[in-house]
């Protein structure tokens, strides 16, 4: 039999109803995760640990650093694989650092949940059968990857996307579509991941800001961000990779300031490219020394530039090197 870990974070999956503030807070303890759920002991030699109780919009850097080095502890220590329940708030972005950084090659699930216990039909439960399910399965190879499992469906984390605020469908690959499903016992993988990514980096530069284009959009929060310092800048671009002209001068001044700007799209699906040579489009941009983000989000794009600048510092080259290679 399988030795499972089960690694609880937080999320709605560890919320109950707290009737004084009048919503859902964290609440669940270890043990209550498996409570509703059919025997464990007939699928796995399953262990609990509570690495956090936080709503996922509290993650941040250094709790991801030590997650995936606690993973990785625990992989090497005897564990055949793990789950980790996650909010779904910030999950495809924790799930995507430790996809980038882990060294394990053993099954590594994300799950969580949109309905909270006291909520009809709650969908934890479930999830988190069904990620048990997956981590367990005959079918999931070394070269798959960490994934996501929600909705009874299975996910790599690099396109995966919250798409819904309160469905319990909310996520989606937009782009390439699920990995496989869960259907009752069976757990079916029909594609896997070509392309996946590593990097090992001694540090992570969180100066790193993510500035999203709108039209009629300033050059304003571009200047702010390299007077604050920032090091690296991610540009959510319209559609294949365009902004505005005006917007040109202020690009040009970061980066022959040292900071490193990515571009990527504002679009649901797709790649930045470039197609465009007028002023501000993706060709010139690129010219001027952006760097393209090709199909990752801006969200995801931002981690991969975080981990980039702790590795290569102002080797832009080095940088573009890497995400070229996506
Ligand atoms: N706000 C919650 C969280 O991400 C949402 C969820 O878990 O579904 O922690």
């Amino acid at each position: 039999m399988k030795k499972i870990l089960l690694i609880t974070t937080g999320g709605t999956i560890a919320m109950q109803v707290d009737k004084k503030r009048g919503g859902a807070v964290p609440s669940l303890q270890a043990d209550d995760f498996v409570r509703y759920l059919p025997p464990v002991k007939n699928l796995a030699d399953v262990d609990i640990h509570m690495f956090s109780n936080i709503p996922s919009p509290y993650m941040n850097v250094p709790l991801w650093c030590q997650l995936t080095d606690f993973i990785d502890e625990k992989l090497s220590d005897g564990y055949d694989g793990v789950v980790v329940t996650h909010g779904t708030d910030t999950l495809e972005e924790t799930a995507f650092f430790v996809e980038l950084t882990v060294k394990s090659e053993k099954p590594i699930v994300f799950t969580a949940a949109m309905r909270n216990l006291d909520e009809l039909s709650g969908d934890g439960p479930r999830n988190i059968w069904g990620a048990l399910k997956t981590v367990v399965s005959k079918n999931y190879s070394s070269d798959i990857g960490v994934t996501l499992v929600l909705n009874d469906e299975i996910h790599a984390v690099r396109d995966v996307t919250k798409t819904y605020t309160s469905n319990v469908a909310t996520f989606r690959s937009p782009l390439f579509g699920p990995l496989g499903l869960v259907d009752n016992d069976q757990v079916t993988f029909y594609y896997k991941p070509y392309k996946r990514i590593k990097i090992r980096s001694p540090k992570v530069e969180e100066k790193v800001a993510l500035i999203k284009a709108y039209a009629g959009m300033s050059s304003d929060l571009i200047d702010a961000a390299v007077t604050m310092g920032y090091k690296g800048l991610v540009i959510e671009a319209f559609g294949r990779g365009n902004l505005p002209d005006w917007i040109v001068p202020s690009l040009e001044r970061a980066i022959q300031s040292g900071v490193t700007v990515v571009i990527s799209s504002r679009c649901y699906m797709g790649r930045v490219f470039g197609d465009y040579a007028y002023d501000g489009g993706g060709r010139h941009l690129g010219e001027i020394g952006s760097v393209f983000a090709y199909d990752l989000r801006g969200i995801k794009a931002r981690i991969l530039l975080m981990l980039a600048l702790g590795k290569y510092g102002e080797d832009r080259e080095a940088v573009r090197r890497l995400f070229d290679s996506l």
